[in-house]
């Protein structure tokens, strides 16, 4: 592509050469004309001179004409190819008519004005030479229309004077041509190096202020754009306002049809956003699906502002109305987006750039889905939280303000085999975080990837050590493991390598997986769970009826267990329709020869329900919520899982009661 550029930048070079000349070049052949006339007036029929002036015009004249068209046209360097065939063509007419003057004009009884028409076509073919030499063909064939007619009339006139004449003539000609020849080489060597160096000065700045995928200014030019708006603004004393506009649910487009859609979707995306624009306002890309406009000088008028603002979102929402063609298949997708107004520099960049997102999230937030949302002083501050929280989870990790919570799991005797380990986020002003609140950013933001390697280190390093007590050797940990995660290209080898560097056994690993991970290609998640259960992982499926799976493919997929929802557990025990699909998950389990755990299981009632329907492990506050290690630890030690079953079992308790204990419990802060 930029081989081509180049060469059509070369080409409209050359072509502006050529037509630059031809004023000086008309004139000078004006002059040589009128010579010509004069000297060879008495010799010459005056009929024939006035063919050969009438031809010789008409070339002129059109070649005047011709220039004048050219620079009329205000898009002539693209049209470089047209006028350079005009231009040849011209010559070649131009040269045609001095040739035929070297017939037409040629004294046959007088030496002295035959020496002086040989000099002056010998110097409009130097001149022509030298001045097409850009175009080789062109000067070629301006040399040629002069050769062609003029030397055979010389040749066959026979006296030594004209062949000496002639012979001189093309010595000459040969002459000035491998000079020009050399020249042009050499000027359009010159011009093809600065042209090349330009287009590297363009790409370096493309690569600078533009979005590689998309072409769209990126988020250093939006900046710069931004300041340009905030000063006008400020200047005509008028509104202009920032939208910030997030695709939904993108990332279930990468996830289910990969990054090259993705990557497509956007570029289509970014084409249509461009059309919903005036000139004087900005696109740009600021990564993943997020695009902000800047939209300049809208209005004095406060309402009259929105208004505008708010047409040219609808404008934005209505191209997504069209599905997109990705290469796979069609696509439909809808955006949210949130408007931020201005006003003179009320507020920083940045501050206009997080209320925009803040309206953005609150559109997200909102149940239609295709929704437009004006940022308002008085939003929700749960999406300023959610901004805060996205900014702070980039630095949680590094900031060992992760935790890992274990939360025990039991068979049927109440013994513990295993347990879930739960991430908690020590949030330095906040407080306590609970995963629901920062997973899903987490995996939005991408931030999962590394947060969830850190959990299975964690973990595996918890059965290395427990391999070393007989009260913790068999307890096997259960890792949950997010779809962003999971369909990383490189997951399987991250998780053997960091199973198999920590030397725990992978046996005792159980990986849980959630069905929200079954859009994507099944075969290849069943080759990525194969591979990992060769080294002895296990897998469950986590939250089982909740999602939408096909029988079919569950039965494919190569798992261990079946993890039911909690919240099939909840009111097990009063509702029918619950309790009748929770049998119908564990007979299908034990047909599919997987084991069933029945999660949030909180009162005795429950588990003795669970059991009677099949069902052989557990977990659920009823015996222990999620404690820290150390608590977990003890609370092995002191057996306080059993007693606290046995005790339950003794005196079945409701709900109600349950809950009450478990605030009065000194471990159930979380
Ligand atoms: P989950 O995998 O379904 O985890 C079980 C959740 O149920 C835990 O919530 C647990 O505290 C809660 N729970 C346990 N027993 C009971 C009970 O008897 N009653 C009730 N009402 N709830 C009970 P938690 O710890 O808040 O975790 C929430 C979710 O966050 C988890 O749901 C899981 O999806 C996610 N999560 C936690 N840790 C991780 C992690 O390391 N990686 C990933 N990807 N997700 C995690
Ligand atoms: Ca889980
Ligand atoms: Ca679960």
């Amino acid at each position: 592509m930029d081989k081509a550029a180049e060469s059509a930048a070369l080409n409209a070079e050359i072509v502006e050469m050529l037509y630059a000349n031809n004023r000086r070049s008309l004139m000078a052949a004006i002059v040589v004309m009128a010579a010509l006339l004069l000297t060879q007036l008495h010799l010459i029929n005056s009929s024939i001179l006035i063919i050969w002036s009438v031809i010789f015009l008409s070339a002129y004249g059109s070649r005047g004409y011709l220039t004048f068209k050219y620079y009329k046209d205000q898009r002539r360097t693209l049209h470089s190819m047209h006028w350079l065939q005009w231009f040849r063509f011209n010559t070649g007419f131009c040269g045609l008519a001095w040739g035929l003057a070297g017939i037409l004009l040629f004294p046959e009884a007088a030496p002295a004005n035959q020496a002086f028409l040989i000099f002056a076509l010998v110097g409009v073919s130097g001149a022509g030479i030298i001045i097409y030499s850009v175009d080789s063909f062109t000067s070629n064939l301006f040399t040629g229309g002069i050769v062609v007619f003029m030397i055979p009339r010389f040749l066959t006139h026979g006296t030594s004077v004209s062949i000496a004449l002639a012979v001189l003539f093309i010595v000459y000609v040969i002459y000035v041509s491998v000079a020009g020849n050399a020249l042009a080489k050499s000027l359009r060597e010159n011009i093809s190096l600065r042209i090349a160096s330009n287009l590297d000065n363009k790409k370096v700045h493309q690569l600078a202020y533009y979005d590689f995928l998309t072409e769209l200014p990126n988020r250093r030019l939006l900046s710069d754009r931004l300041q340009q708006a905030f000063v006008r603004c400020a200047r005509g004393q008028c509104h202009g306002a920032v939208l910030s506009l997030d695709l939904n649910n993108f990332k279930g487009l990468n996830d289910s049809m990969g990054h090259q859609a993705g990557d497509e979707l956007l570029q289509q995306v970014a084409a249509r956003l461009q059309q919903c624009l005036r000139k004087k306002d900005t696109i740009a890309r600021m990564g993943g699906d997020e695009f902000i406009a800047v939209l300049d000088e809208l209005g004095c008028d406060k309402a009259e502002a929105i208004r505008a603002a708010q047409v040219t979102a609808e404008k934005m929402m209505a191209v997504f109305s069209q599905p997109f063609q990705l290469q796979q298949s069609k696509y439909r997708t809808t955006p949210s987006i949130g408007i931020c107004l201005f006003h003179s520099d009320d507020y920083s960049e940045e501050e206009v750039l997080r209320r925009a997102d803040i309206a953005m999230y609150q559109a997200k937030k909102s149940d239609n889905l295709n929704s437009i949302q004006m940022y308002d002083e008085l939003l929700h501050p749960a999406i300023e939280m959610r901004a805060t929280l996205e900014n702070d989870l980039a630095f949680a990790l590094q900031g060992n303000q992760l935790l890992l919570y274990f939360q025990v799991q039991v068979d049927e005797t109440h013994r513990p085999i295993g347990a879930e380990v739960l991430l908690r986020w020590q949030h330095p002003t906040l407080g306590m975080i609970p995963p629901d609140q920062f997973i899903p950013i987490a995996e939005e933001t991408g931030e999962i990837v590394p947060i969830g390697h850190w959990v299975l280190q964690q973990a595996c390093r918890q059965l290395k050590q427990w391999a070393e007590a007989p009260l913790t050797r068999t307890l096997t940990l259960s890792v949950n493991v997010s779809a962003v995660q999971f369909n990383q290209p490189d997951f399987v080898e991250i998780v053997s390598d960091t199973v198999l560097g920590s030397g725990c056994d992978p046996r005792l690993l159980k990986l849980e997986l959630t069905e929200s991970l079954m859009v994507r290609n099944v075969e290849e998640i069943i080759i990525k769970i194969q591979a990992l259960k060769a080294l002895g992982m296990t897998f469950s499926l986590d939250d089982f009826g909740t999602g939408q799976s096909s029988l079919s493919v569950l039965k494919r997929l190569p798992l261990d267990e079946l993890k039911i929802d909690k919240s099939f557990i909840k009111d097990i025990q009063h509702n029918a329709y619950d309790s009748f699909i929770v049998e119908t998950i564990i007979n299908m389990a034990k047909n599919l020869g997987q084991t069933v755990i029945a999660e949030g299981v909180e009162i005795q009632q429950q588990q003795a329900l669970l059991q009677t329907m099949g069902c052989r492990l557990f977990q659920g506050y009823l015996y222990s919520r999620p404690l820290p290690l150390g608590e977990f630890e003890s609370s092995l030690h002191t057996g306080l899982v059993h007693s606290r079953s046995q005790q339950s079992r003794v005196a079945p308790e409701d709900k109600a009661k349950t809950k009450k204990r478990q605030k009065a419990s000194p471990t159930a802060e979380f």
